[in-house]
């Protein structure tokens, strides 16, 4: 293993190979990814991997959009397929509220050149035939995004990334991390590394590896299920793959998934995982699920989508999700902390992973933070949060779901 690098990233989820590719691709090839396990073996092996470019916040539009493509062009590279499907998708305004908002966000895709149309309920329906949208205001649909597959993507990052002359350790986990002499030394069970600078992408770890330098970060893993069903003749029989949907009223996102659904759900009452300590031995691990709390909205599902009242469950997904209180990630450097850079606590790490990274190396290599992006600078929160502050911002984050906020 090489001892001494210019940097090293530590956490190899979709994230940490992001950081990698890019900063490989920028030019910064004495760079080393340290991964505790196999790569993806946090929450992004379990991922839905939706890709679609409709966020809160059109600020960070750049960030989703860069994302696709990253992945694309990591494909290109590698030769290895992130299993792009370019479904499009339709974010449902449920009220007049969001259908004014869909309209003010519209400036911010036309500049970055995404297509980006507002559709009235008939045109949502031709769209998608298994909505009902007689109580829906219309929609914004982004016809160019979509899904990948997380793992797929995860690999063609790390292959790009090796070509481009960056290294991945495997089963290296960082046991402790200690500035000396004017570097960072990282202490795994294969050798000491030395690196100018580190990144850390360790997703809901990165609060308990950072805590012995000092430093709280505001960042938890909460709960989240996602839903397969078996598959149902009226999908088999198209002849395209449906648009991604996203529904405040429901609180859920689906996509087609082969013949069937894949539902994603953001739950009033989320439940939080492992609060006190990520268990030593986790491995690539699902979490015993918990319908009741998802019933109102596969409920509501029915409502809004009465094919999914005919679909068999197939299979039930709990996965942990690192959330923050404002529900974006931590980017950029550690304040009085020189060389030390997070990019954690991404709980839409598919969607905005790569595009995340890709600005994070730039400021690395430039040393020029990005403009108009301080929501999600990692030192906005200070000195930290209280845990009970935090506890409290990251339940109603989650629990607001789709809901857009009042500034944009
Ligand atoms: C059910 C479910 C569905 C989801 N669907 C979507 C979706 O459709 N779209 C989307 O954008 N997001 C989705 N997400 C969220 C997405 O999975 C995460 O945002 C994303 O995977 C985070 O990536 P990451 O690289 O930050 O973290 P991770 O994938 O968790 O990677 C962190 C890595 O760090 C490693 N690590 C930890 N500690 C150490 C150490 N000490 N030394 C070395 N390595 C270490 C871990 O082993 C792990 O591989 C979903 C989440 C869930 C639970």
């Amino acid at each position: 293993m090489k001892t001494d690098v210019q940097v090293a990233v530590i956490g190899g989820g979709i994230v940490g190979a992001s950081v990698l590719y890019w900063l490989a691709k920028m030019g910064w090839t004495d760079s080393v990814l340290l991964e505790r396990r196999e790569l993806t073996s946090g929450s992004t092996w379990h991922a839905a991997g939706n890709t679609t470019y409709f966020g809160p916040y059109p600020k960070m539009t750049a960030l989703f959009a860069g994302s696709i493509r990253t992945y694309l062009q990591a494909e290109a590279e590698s030769g290895q397929s992130v299993g792009f499907h370019q479904t499009g998708s339709l974010r449902l305004a449920a009220t007049e509220r969001e259908l004014a908002l869909f309209h003010a966000y519209a400036p911010r895709y036309a500049q970055l050149g995404i297509p980006f149309h507002i559709r009235s309920p008939e045109a949502v329906a031709e769209l998608h035939p298994f909505l009902d949208t007689t109580a829906i205001y219309g929609a914004a649909h982004t016809p160019t995004d979509g899904h990948v597959d997380p793992t797929g993507a995860t690999n063609a990052l790390a292959q790009a990334a090796r070509q481009h002359g960056a290294l991945i350790e495997r089963h290296c986990p960082v046991k402790a991390l200690v500035r000396e002499a004017g570097k960072w030394v990282l202490d795994t069970p294969k050798g000491k590394v030395t690196a100018g600078h580190v990144v850390v992408a360790t997703s809901f770890w990165a609060r308990e590896m950072l805590e012995p330098l000092g430093l709280r970060l505001p960042l938890y893993p909460t709960q989240h299920h996602e839903i397969i069903t078996q598959a149902l003749p009226q999908i088999a029989a198209l002849d395209r793959e449906l648009p991604a949907m996203r529904d405040s009223w429901v609180s859920c996102n689906v996509r087609q998934e082969r013949d069937g659904l894949l539902i994603g759900i953001y739950e009033k009452a989320p439940e939080f995982w492992a609060l006190d300590g990520i268990p030593p031995d986790f491995k690539e691990e699902l979490l015993p699920p918990n319908m009741d709390p998802l019933m109102p909205h596969l409920e509501r599902l029915m409502t809004r989508m009465p094919l999914f009242a005919q679909a068999g469950i197939k299979v039930v997904n709990n996965g942990p999700m690192c959330l923050t209180p404002d529900g974006l990630p931590l980017i950029g450097p550690v304040p009085d902390r020189e060389g030390l850079w997070l990019a954690a606590g991404f709980n839409v790490g598919i969607g905005t992973g790569g595009g995340s990274a890709e600005i994070l190396a730039r400021w690395m290599t430039t040393g020029q933070p990005p403009q108009g992006l301080s929501a999600i600078h990692a030192d906005r929160f200070g000195k930290g949060m209280d845990r009970a502050a935090a506890l409290a911002a990251i339940r109603d984050v989650y629990a607001r779901g789709y809901e857009l906020p009042d500034a944009i």
